[in-house]
Order: structure tokens, then C-alpha cells, then sequence
């Protein structure tokens, strides 16, 4: 079904009172290790929903890389395209945790950073066996573009989540369908302050280039504009524990239900549902869904 080009990072997470300054040292509480990365988190959402799904990414020849590979492997992903990387290190994300639940986080690519267009040309068969190939920015741009004219030539549908949000070129965004963003990944992109009107956000990204766009609205579900007017897709009233991985979530979901031809407004629809399915329990793997645990639409 999907094909995920992307990340793979082991989360280390350590609570603390405060943040150190420059020069400090605090002790904090035990040391959490969780599966992380925007593309493996894409895989596994998308794996527990029950998609087919492979991962072409990188991790190093490290115990991090062990452990995700094994994370990976037990959540069902393919992953025949995930190489290992002598010499570098497995990503990883150092995450702090306030008491008020608040993250800093510093994200050290790693083996991510080596992933390159020879990494998806490798992957080609896949990608053209599958109907939809899914990317975020975690992973470096050559890649991406890559995996947007692989699929655009193979005639498989390309989807790129705008995370973490970084200038894109103009051929890259055409071949998107959609292009999907949350409202400060819009702003950024639309080169403004701050989000504003999400319709008049999606019509003004939809005019950049892409085939569609759907923006993410935290609780407020999200917007799809695709046909003349945008649409709008309620979310589903949960009690929100922990947002991590609900926007891996909602594009897992809407990759799998775009893979099986559902139209736009309806995979988004279903995606709003796996998106908060995600915020009920904390983390980001942890927190996907099997299609029979996700909150009514
Ligand atoms: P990101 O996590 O990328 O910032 P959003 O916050 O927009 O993106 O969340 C993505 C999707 O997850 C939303 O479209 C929605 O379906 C779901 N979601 C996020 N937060 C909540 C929430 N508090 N309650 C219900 N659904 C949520």
C-alpha cells in the first residue's frame, strides 16, 4: 500500500525541575528509550492500521539501530529498504520534559542525514508496486525529491508532510497530492508570522503548486482543499494526554485510506480519527491505533 521515505531516530527522553544553563549541571529522572522518527513513526501508524508498509530510510550499526530495527520488525513494516550505515551514529532525539510536560528537544540526524537518492532509486520496485509513497523533511531534500519523481514517473501517488517545516522547491510541491502541513508549517511556508484563516491558508498553498492540501487543526480536525471550496473534517472529542505522533498518525492513516481509493475528503476523514486516537495515550508509537480501538467519527 505505502511506501515511507523518512526518519528513524531513537527518542531519549529525561524529566527534569528546570532546564540547565550554560555551563549547569541538574540531575533528572530515569532515562525513557522510545522508537521515534517522523518516517518510522509514519510506518508503524500506518503498519497498525494494517497497511502494507515499507520504510526506506537509515539507521547506524549501533544499539539504537538494533532496537528500532527490532521495533520496526514487530509492528509488521517491510524493511527491505532500511540500510544500516557504518560509521554513523543511529539518530536520535534528546528530549526534555518540564513539569509542566512542556519538550526542548535537540534531534541529531544521524544515519538520517546519509539517506540520498541512491537510497530511493534502490527502492524504485517498491515504490512503484505501492500506491502511495509518503515523505517528511527529516531526511535530506535530495531524497525527498527523489522518492516526488520516482512516484510521479511510476504513476504512484506522492504525499509529503511539511515536518519539520523547511523551504521546499516549487517541482517538489506540484507533484504533491496532497501536501500536508499543520497550521505553523502553512504559516512558514506562506512566509507569514504566525497561522491565520486555515481556508485562506490552504487556498493560498493550493495556489503554490500542489495537486492539494490539507491542513491539520489540532482538535479542530482539518481542511481539505482538493475540489473548489476547501472541506472541513471534524475531529473526534477525546481527552488529550499527550499530542506526540498524532500528525504521524493522521498522515499514516490518510495514506493507507488514499492507497485503498478512498477520495481526499473521506481518507482525511478517517485520518482525523487515527490522529486522535494518537493524543489518548502518550508517545508516539505507543499511542497508534488498530482500526477497531479509534474514537467514533
Ligand atoms: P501536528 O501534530 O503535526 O502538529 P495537529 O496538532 O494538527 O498536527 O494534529 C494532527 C491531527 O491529530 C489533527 O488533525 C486531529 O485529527 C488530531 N488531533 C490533534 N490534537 C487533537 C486533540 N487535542 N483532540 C482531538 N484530535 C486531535
Amino acid at each position: 500500500d505505502v511506501v515511507v521515505v523518512g526518519s528513524v531516530n531513537a527518542d531519549l527522553v529525561v524529566g527534569v525541575e528546570r532546564r540547565p544553563g550554560p555551563g549547569e549541571t541538574v540531575l533528572g529522572a530515569d532515562l525513557a528509550t522510545h522508537p521515534g522518527g517522523k518516517g518510522a513513526n509514519q510506518a508503524v501508524a500506518a503498519a497498525r492500521l494494517g497497511a502494507r508498509a515499507a520504510l526506506v530510510g537509515r539507521v547506524g550499526d549501533d544499539g539504537h539501530g538494533r532496537l528500532l530495527r527490532a521495533a520496526l520488525g514487530a509492528a509488521g513494516v517491510d524493511l527491505a529498504h532500511l540500510a544500516t550505515t557504518p560509521g554513523a551514529p543511529t539518530g536520535v532525539a534528546l528530549i526534555t520534559v518540564g513539569p509542566d510536560g512542556d519538550n526542548s528537544i535537540i534531534v541529531s540526524p544521524g544515519a538520517n542525514a546519509r539517506v540520498g537518492p541512491a537510497d530511493v532509486a534502490a527502492a524504485r520496485a517498491a515504490i512503484a508496486a505501492a500506491s502511495v509513497v509518503s515523505c517528511q523533511l527529516e531526511v535530506p531534500l535530495p531524497a525527498v525529491a527523489a522518492a516526488a519523481r520516482i512516484g510521479a514517473e511510476e504513476g504512484t501517488r506522492v504525499v509529503l508532510n511539511l515536518s519539520p517545516p523547511a523551504p521546499v522547491p516549487d517541482d517538489l510541491l506540484a507533484r504533491c497530492d496532497p501536501l500536508v502541513v499543520n497550521e505553523h508549517e502553512a504559516a512558514f511556508l506562506l512566509g507569514r508570522d504566525g497561522p491565520g484563516d486555515p481556508a485562506a491558508m490552504a487556498e493560498a498553498l493550493r495556489r503554490r503548486g500542489p495537486r492539494s492540501v490539507v491542513v491539520t487543526l489540532g482538535a479542530d480536525g482539518a481542511l481539505v482543499a482538493a475540489g473548489p471550496e476547501p472541506v472541513r473534517v471534524p475531529s473526534p472529542r477525546v481527552a488529550a494526554v499527550d499530542t506526540t505522533g498524532a500528525g504521524d498518525a493522521f498522515t499514516a492513516a490518510l495514506c493507507l485510506r488514499l492507497a485503498r481509493g478512498d477520495a481526499l475528503p473521506d481518507a482525511a476523514r478517517y485520518a482525523a480519527r487515527a490522529g486522535a486516537a494518537a493524543v489518548r495515550a502518550p508517545g508516539a508509537q505507543g499511542s497508534f491505533s488498530a482500526p477497531g480501538d479509534l474514537p467514533g467519527p
